[in-house]
């Protein structure tokens, strides 16, 4: 057994939190069906056709894709999962900067199963609004993003989801406290929205007062979850948020996964974000970097896909997309597979 090597971070990072660089999705939900291919302004290609950069999902063990934007309706995401030969996605179900609730009728449903049907994807999380805050003392923010967060599970279930991949709340007080409001939440909203989606909590870098930027905190959170409930919770492991909150995937890698499975659990990990780091080991900032290209460096991925209790982990990539979302995703993807089959 590796002893306990000492990369826990301290979380005592008060400075102003920064949002977070995860993809923003142009949203308007209500028009359904496919648009007719068109020729894209920014690629050389049709749009819903492969890239000429990507590569095919067919050897995919786990689940592997990006974070894709639903602007033009839920069911345009599919038309870019299939560009980039992802064989999974994830979406907003909503702008995720806005409180604006919305549910999914019928025919968007249809037409999302009936798009999705039609691409390599097995595999489909949402991400919830980065407004909700779960945690918060204020009662009217707290009932607020309840609420919203309600919506989020409602919107999921309707488009038959895997997951919901959320970020814990900011406690803002103290820490005990707000770790008590988060679960509370979760339990009132779980209670009222069965389903089959799993909700995945996801790892934070620790940044101001939000919760779940160390192991042991997110342990905590998951574990408080009453046993009826916990079948339907799971935690996400975004790799530039643990190394912006101090662990240190680059050369500690085995020390990192060690601790995981000590505190969390192999069998608690529904979902991994592969980001890279823009930012510094432990420095709590959430900046996305393109894999390879930061400051964790491609060797912690390439070890990521070759590592076998990882191996079933649906994996997804929120990395920056640039001018151009399907070539620089395409090519993300196929750096990936080229590390799992070396
Ligand atoms: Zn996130
Ligand atoms: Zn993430």
């Amino acid at each position: 057994m590796t002893p306990a090597r000492k990369v826990a971070p301290t979380n005592a990072d008060t400075s102003a939190s920064k949002r977070a660089t995860t993809p923003a999705a142009k949203v308007a939900p209500k028009k359904s069906g496919l648009k007719k291919a068109t020729p894209s302004a920014w690629t050389d290609h049709e749009i819903g056709e492969p890239h000429p950069l990507a590569s095919s999902p067919a050897n995919d063990r786990a689940p592997l894709g990006a974070h894709v934007s639903i602007a033009g309706g839920t069911a345009q995401a599919a038309l870019r999962v299939r560009e980039i030969g992802a064989s999974a996605a994830q979406i907003f179900t909503k702008q995720a900067n806005r409180w604006l609730e919305r549910d999914v009728d019928a025919a968007e449903a249809a037409d999302f199963r009936a798009a999705f049907a039609n691409t390599p994807s097995r595999w489909i999380c949402a991400h919830d609004s980065y407004l909700i805050n779960l945690a918060s003392p204020d009662p009217e923010l707290r009932a607020r993003s309840i609420s919203s967060f309600r919506t989020e599970l409602r919107r999921c279930h309707a488009l038959g989801l895997q997951a919901l991949v959320s970020h814990p709340g900011n406690f803002m007080d103290d820490r005990a406290s707000g770790l008590a409001r988060n679960v509370d939440a979760i339990v009132e909203a779980l209670e009222a929205e069965p389903g089959a989606t799993m909700l995945l909590m996801e790892l934070t870098a620790g940044q101001g007062t939000v919760l779940g930027g160390t192991f042991d905190e997110m342990a905590a959170l998951v574990g408080a979850i009453p046993r009826e409930l916990a079948s339907r919770v799971g935690v996400c492991l975004d790799t530039a948020h643990i190394w912006a909150a101090g662990y240190d995937l680059a050369t500690h890698y085995d020390d990192v996964w060690a601790q995981f499975g000590d505190t969390i659990g192999f069998e608690r990990l529904g979902c991994l974000h592969l980001n890279d780091s823009k930012a510094a080991l432990g420095s709590h900032l959430d900046r996305h970097e393109l894999i390879g290209e930061g400051t964790i460096g491609g060797e912690a991925f390439r070890r990521i896909m070759t590592d076998e209790r990882l191996a079933a982990v649906p994996r997804i990539i929120e990395t920056p997309k640039g001018d151009m979302p399907a070539a620089t995703d395409s090519r993300m993807l196929s750096l990936l597979r080229s590390f799992s089959a070396a």
